[in-house]
């Protein structure tokens, strides 16, 4: 399973939310603590977030691992945002191994990642999906559907493919959503924001954890939680 992350709130760096973090995404590349299906995250990884300049987000993906990205590490401390979304990727059997399926996906102003795996005969052939892999067609549908329907669409696919696990996290740069489906998600309130994510990032005790099968929305007036079961 992959890991992600986002944070919405007052700018920050890109590194300090993606690089500098004792168990952040760059550890969790190697040395995940709670991930339950494959050791590590070496298969790519992807950054996107909002700069004043433009509507739709930036985004920077690679297919080499973020722990050997020196490059990156040196522009990433002059990178920041107010609303950051990045992913590290292990890759599952069979999907494609190039840039263009590592998450964050995007539509629009929207960027999505997609912790787990899905039966890819489930989901709607999309000529606008960003590449074959099940995440990026799972993206590409979520995109469709509508991301504000994100509970619905993932209620709908995981009744198509009950084997799925379908952890999302999006945002349109004023707002996160997470879906917690199969997998570990927690989240961090500070002072001047809010950081949601596969696993802490650090053993600050602010950190909650979220239920499985639940969705987070995050917006500048704080966190609501709710169940998906009916
Ligand atoms: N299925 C997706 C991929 O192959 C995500 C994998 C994951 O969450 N580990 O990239």
């Amino acid at each position: 399973m992959c890991r992600h992350l986002a944070w919405l709130g007052a700018p920050r760096t890109v590194s300090s939310l993606v690089l500098d973090q004792p168990f952040g995404l760059r550890h969790q590349s190697y040395a995940p603590r709670r991930q339950q299906r494959g050791l590590m995250n070496a298969d790519g990884w992807g950054v996107g977030f909002y700069v004043d300049a433009q509507s739709a987000p930036v985004r920077w993906r690679s297919a080499r691992p973020l722990w050997g990205d020196a490059s990156f590490a040196s522009v990433a401390p002059v990178l920041s945002s107010g609303a950051v979304l990045a992913a590290v990727r292990s890759a599952t059997p069979g999907m494609p191994m190039d840039e263009s399926a590592a998450a964050p996906f995007s539509d629009g102003r929207w960027l999505l990642s997609h912790n787990g795996r899905v039966d890819r005969r489930v989901l709607p052939a999309r000529h606008d999906a960003e590449s074959v892999c099940d995440s990026a067609l799972l993206a590409a549908h979520i995109f469709a559907e509508g991301p504000e329907q994100v509970a619905d669409t993932i209620r709908e696919v995981a009744s198509a493919d009950p084997g799925a696990y379908l952890n999302v996290l999006l945002t349109d740069g004023s707002r996160v959503l997470a879906v917690t489906w199969g997998d570990a998600l927690s989240y961090r309130v500070d002072t001047d924001g809010v950081v949601v994510a596969s696993e802490p990032d650090d053993d600050d005790v602010r950190w909650v954890d979220v239920p499985d099968r639940h969705l987070v929305e995050v917006t500048s007036s704080g966190v609501t939680v709710t169940s998906l079961e009916r």
